[in-house]
Formats: structure tokens, C-alpha cells, sequence
């Protein structure tokens, strides 16, 4: 059950500017056969796994606003959250599913994160005390490794991968404490619990960075402890076999390019459609 109203924003293409003290949030509305789409393939399924408890009362999101073309500072983005507001953004832009997805859990965790430890969320000493070293993460934080690769998502295939630096999800979870326990998080909800499983188990770093999320969501909503993980983990795990073998239309970077197909299960790539 969804708390906060979900709202498209203004007419098709109308242009939205909301000035911060941090930056400029723009975007422009998206029509709603496409904001239709997005609640029922994403929002729906996806932000519905949390309680009503955390998002009403621990967050108190006020809104979630589906739009297109959504950026900060002119930088792109697929989701932004505005802690000033209580307002969750989303792009409905096409994306990779999986993407889509983590990116959802990814931002709204920064949400709960804020709403926990306010402006400390960025020091935060419990969570680098879990770390290998203190001096661990980028000097340019999130801003300075968006785009590329850097929150390439393919670790429900592969918990492992060899590119994958000890201790981090992503490379983009390097770039900063907050990043990084969004980025957690993400993983935490979408993978499968074999993978997951895999993943933890191979790296001590990652694993008492996963417990300390879970004990601090299970302190803020007690109905999000181990049974509340079991059952999302289970609901994954149908998930991924019921579609998880179809391949997914990626518009590509920039325009005007043709798009390209990822295959759910092992995530390759092709241009030609796999009919
Ligand atoms: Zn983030």
C-alpha cells in the first residue's frame, strides 16, 4: 500500500524548475499513459515492499512525483529524492528493468537514511567503523562518478565478479558513506537471496555493512526484520523465474542511437532484437 499521493507533474512536456539550497531539480511532465506504465511495472511492486509505518511515519514522504527528462544541476538522473520536501522523484524514462528497480530502492533509502540520522547520514562513524580503512571513499563524491558504468548492476548474475573492489556493491557505492548504504540497501531488496547469499559470504566487509542496515530499518519499523527479508527474498525469487529470461529494450545514450537488448538472466547484450 502506497501512503504518499503519486503524482505526474503539470501537462505532457511542461517544464518544472524547483530551486534548493543544494541545486536546481528540472524536469518536464511525462504523459500518463507513461506514468500508468511506470506505477504498474515499478512503482507498485516495488516501493510497495515497504510498511506503511516507514514510509508514513519514520520518512513522512509527503509525495512521489513521476516525470521525464529529470535532472540536478543539468546533471540526468532517474531518481531523486528532496529531503527539503518530503518529495520523492522518479523518472519514468525507458531503462534497463533492473536499473529501474535498484534505483528506486536506491534513492528512497537515502530518504530513510536522512530521516534517521539527519545531516549526519554523511558522517555517520557506525558505518565506517565497518569499513577496511577510513579514507576509503572518492574526495568527489557522488557527483564526480555518475554516468558510465559505475552503478552497473549485473551482480544478481555474478555475486562476484572479479572487477567488483572488496568491500563495495558497485564501484559508484566507493564514491561516498552515503552512496554506499544506499547502494547496500538496493542489494539488500532486489537480489536473490542465492546471490545475495554469495555475495555476503564472500566478503566480511559487505556482510557487517548489510547487518548494520538490517538491525537500523528493523530499530526504525520492527516489522522489517529477518521474517519481513525472508518473504521479499522469496517474492524475488518468483519474480526472477516467472520474467526473468525475457529480453529488455534499452534506449540508448545519446538519442538518436539505436536501442539495444539485455537479457534478464545473463544480461547479455545485442543490437538485434532476439525474437
Ligand atoms: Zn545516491
Amino acid at each position: 500500500m502506497i501512503g504518499p499521493r503519486v503524482a505526474g507533474l503539470g501537462d505532457e512536456d511542461e517544464a518544472f524548475e524547483d530551486t534548493n539550497p543544494g541545486g536546481n531539480i528540472t524536469a518536464i511532465g511525462a504523459s500518463a499513459a507513461a506514468c500508468e506504465a511506470f506505477i504498474a511495472t515499478y512503482l507498485v511492486p516495488e516501493f510497495g515492499i515497504y510498511p506503511d509505518q516507514l514510509v508514513r511515519d519514520v520518512v513522512a514522504l509527503f509525495r512521489i512525483v513521476l516525470v521525464d527528462k529529470l535532472a540536478y544541476n543539468g546533471q540526468w538522473r532517474s531518481a531523486l529524492p528532496d529531503y527539503l520536501h518530503f518529495t520523492l522523484y522518479l523518472s519514468v524514462a525507458p531503462h534497463d528493468a533492473a536499473y529501474v528497480r535498484k534505483v528506486i530502492h536506491h534513492e528512497w533509502f537515502h530518504m530513510v537514511d536522512f530521516a534517521e540520522f539527519g545531516n549526519d547520514h554523511i558522517v555517520d562513524p557506525e558505518w565506517h567503523a565497518c569499513l577496511l580503512a577510513p579514507d576509503v571513499y572518492s574526495p568527489h563524491g557522488g557527483e564526480g562518478m555518475r554516468g558510465g558504468t559505475a552503478g552497473i548492476w549485473d551482480l544478481d548474475i555474478d555475486p562476484v565478479p572479479s572487477t567488483r573492489n572488496p568491500g563495495f556493491v558497485t564501484a559508484y557505492a566507493s564514491s561516498a558513506a552515503i552512496e554506499d548504504k544506499a547502494e547496500v540497501w538496493a542489494a539488500l531488496v532486489c537480489f536473490r537471496p542465492a546471490s545475495l547469499d554469495a555475495l555476503l559470504g564472500s566478503d566480511p566487509v559487505l556482510a557487517s555493512k548489510a547487518a548494520l542496515l538490517r538491525a537500523r530499518v528493523a530499530g526504525l519499523t520492527p516489522t522489517m526484520g529477518p521474517a519481513w527479508f525472508a518473504a521479499l527474498g522469496a517474492l524475488r525469487e518468483r519474480a526472477f523465474d516467472e520474467d526473468g529470461r525475457h529480453w529488455q529494450p534499452v534506449p540508448n545514450r545519446p538519442p538518436n542511437t539505436p536501442p539495444y537488448f539485455v537479457h534478464a538472466l545473463t544480461r547479455a547484450k545485442t543490437y538485434n532484437p532476439p525474437l
